[in-house]
């Protein structure tokens, strides 16, 4: 690991004072894994993310839209999270919001925060609120765009039927829930809230989906632990 993190570092130091190589990708075809690069304003999806359960062949729409179409939404949304929305279309940092709206959305990041601050994972240990909120905000908006783009993909069309008992509402948040659900030790879990910018899987999938209203109304949710109130609902994209 030394070693190639070495390489790794020279590569880099090499292209100093060079020209940007734009076709340069940061991960491999077999890696599966996706990235917004706002430098780049671009999103790569390396071939192997394109495989269940992110994108499954076999499974209907509502799933896949769940699934990599909300994940797409994901990295799109990067370019509008907290820090990437201080790039420009051109992948420069520089400051293109009306100051209103910059305001307006530092205060909805704000709230944000304070939800995912108040999540104990376990006896003593909270997700970070500021540590995640780029993540979270992208997890919110990927959902939504996914979800919003299902529905226009149905317009004018039947709707689908039930599968196994699940109207295509409730599929579409199954299909976000099977992307990311994982087994995780305690001690992960303390790792994890320390030390990563996603918040672990069970509040990345429930957390997320308890802020959004087509998830109470697709599940039947009354206001609680999957559902926050009105008031509560925090809106970004
Ligand atoms: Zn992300």
């Amino acid at each position: 690991m030394i070693n190639i993190n070495l390489w790794d570092h020279n590569d880099n130091i090499a292209k100093a004072g060079k020209p940007v190589d734009k076709s340069e990708w940061m991960l491999s075809p077999q890696t599966i894994n996706a990235y917004n690069n706002s430098t780049n304003n671009e999103i790569v999806f390396p071939a192997a993310i394109l495989q269940p359960p992110f994108f499954n062949p076999d499974a209907d729409d509502a799933i896949n839209y769940g699934a990599i179409i909300s994940v797409i939404g994901h990295e799109m949304t990067h370019g509008f999270d907290d820090n990437g929305a201080q790039y420009d279309g051109k992948g420069n940092l520089s400051n293109w919001w009306a100051p209103e709206d910059a305001k307006n959305f530092a205060a909805l990041g704000d709230r944000l925060k304070a939800y995912f601050n108040a999540i104990e994972v376990t006896k003593g240990f909270h997700i970070d609120g500021k540590l995640t909120v780029g993540e979270n905000i992208a997890d919110l908006g990927g959902l939504t765009l996914g979800y919003y783009a299902l529905v226009k993909s149905l317009e004018g069309k039947k709707a689908p039927e039930p599968i196994d008992g699940f109207t295509w509402k409730q599929r579409f948040f199954l299909g976000w829930a099977q992307v990311w659900h994982e087994n995780m030790t305690n001690e992960s879990l303390i790792n994890q809230v320390q030390t990563n910018e996603h918040s672990p899987a069970r509040w990345r999938i429930n957390a997320t989906l308890a802020q959004m209203k087509e998830f109470s109304e697709a599940f039947g949710c009354a206001t609680g632990k999957m559902a926050v109130g009105d008031a509560d609902r925090i809106v970004i994209w």
